[in-house]
């Protein structure tokens, strides 16, 4: 005799399954695909917090069948980085995403998405995106995620996918893949979301002191200063970079950059463009990154 809760599980329809191979996800979603779904997708690492959360939501209001992926993807992690470290919450995250309505879970294994190693597999990469700003700093990074970006979504083969606006150059990257490589998949940007103190939520947050946390939101609020600079103090963009920068180091962070560029992330000609401020910096073990965007100055 099953029990009542093994009941009400089997028939209910909106429990979300999870697959850990491409042969289960191929079949699932094909069976989807046939029956007209436009089907919404949201890749993460997992570790799922607020941003996530919104991000889910922003793809259930786009499609009807929303898929999610966990996938900690060693291919976008340097030699040095926090591959072994980052936090894998996969239970977790389970009900996290059984809660934002999730139909279809894909969490595979290395095996399924590098099964020809990753090293010698082929890789994706966007030119003049992929060496500036973080990608200075993390060398292969982008590259790692444009190739596991473009696998997903072959296998999703998703009507649109949503993205998180806090990850700027991952978006804009993204956005330009797909135009270039025509993938048919409409790209979603997703406001940032933030903790009250301004902080960004991140899964790497976790690595910071108490300490740290309470200097963490300074970056956020350095973004906001640099902002005012240059809409109300008529600023220089130079200068501002070099405040910025500044301003972070003397605040306890070791900046990487901090940088104003146009929102296609060229290097801005004139005061026309709209503008974007990005910056990275070390807080102890965590990196933190994070942007602002600010309207054309001249509005
Ligand atoms: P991750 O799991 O860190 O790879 O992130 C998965 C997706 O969530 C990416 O599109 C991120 O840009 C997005 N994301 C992460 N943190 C936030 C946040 N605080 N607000 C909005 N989106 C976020």
């Amino acid at each position: 005799m099953p029990s009542a809760y093994a009941t009400s599980f089997r028939i209910n329809p909106k429990t979300m399954q999870t697959v850990h191979s491409v042969t289960e996800l191929r079949q699932l979603l094909g069976a989807q695909r046939q029956a007209g779904k436009r089907i919404a997708f949201v890749p993460t690492m997992g570790n799922l917090h607020g941003g996530h959360a919104s991000l889910l939501e922003a793809a259930k209001a786009q499609g009807d069948y929303l898929v999610a992926s966990v996938y900690v993807n060693p291919l976008q992690f340097g030699l040095n980085e926090d591959y072994e470290q980052y936090p894998r919450t996969l239970e977790d995250d389970q009900r996290v995403l059984e809660q934002a309505q999730v139909d279809l879970l894909f969490a595979p294994t290395d095996e399924e998405m590098y099964p020809n190693g990753m090293e010698t597999s082929t890789k994706v990469r966007v030119e003049g995106l992929t060496d500036i700003l973080c990608g200075a700093h993390r060398p292969g990074h982008f590259e790692g995620i444009a190739t596991v970006v473009s696998m997903l979504f072959n296998l999703v083969q998703p009507d649109v996918a949503v993205f998180g606006r806090k990850d700027y150059q991952q978006y804009i990257m993204l956005r330009r893949m797909v135009t270039e490589l025509r993938f048919p998949v409409e790209i979603v940007g997703a406001p940032t979301v933030r903790e009250d103190s301004g902080l960004a939520q991140s899964s790497r947050n976790r690595y910071l002191t108490q300490e740290e946390r309470t200097l963490a939101p300074q970056l956020y609020a350095t973004l906001k200063s640099a902002a005012d600079k240059l809409r109300s103090d008529g600023a220089q963009v130079g200068e501002v970079e070099r405040w910025g920068f500044d301003a972070l180091e003397a605040a306890g962070f070791e900046p990487d950059y901090f940088e104003v560029r146009c929102t296609d992330l060229s290097v801005p000609r004139s005061e026309d463009e709209g503008l974007v401020i990005l910056s990275a910096a070390w807080l102890g073990k965590a990196r933190l990154i994070d942007n602002i965007e600010l309207a054309s100055l001249s509005d």
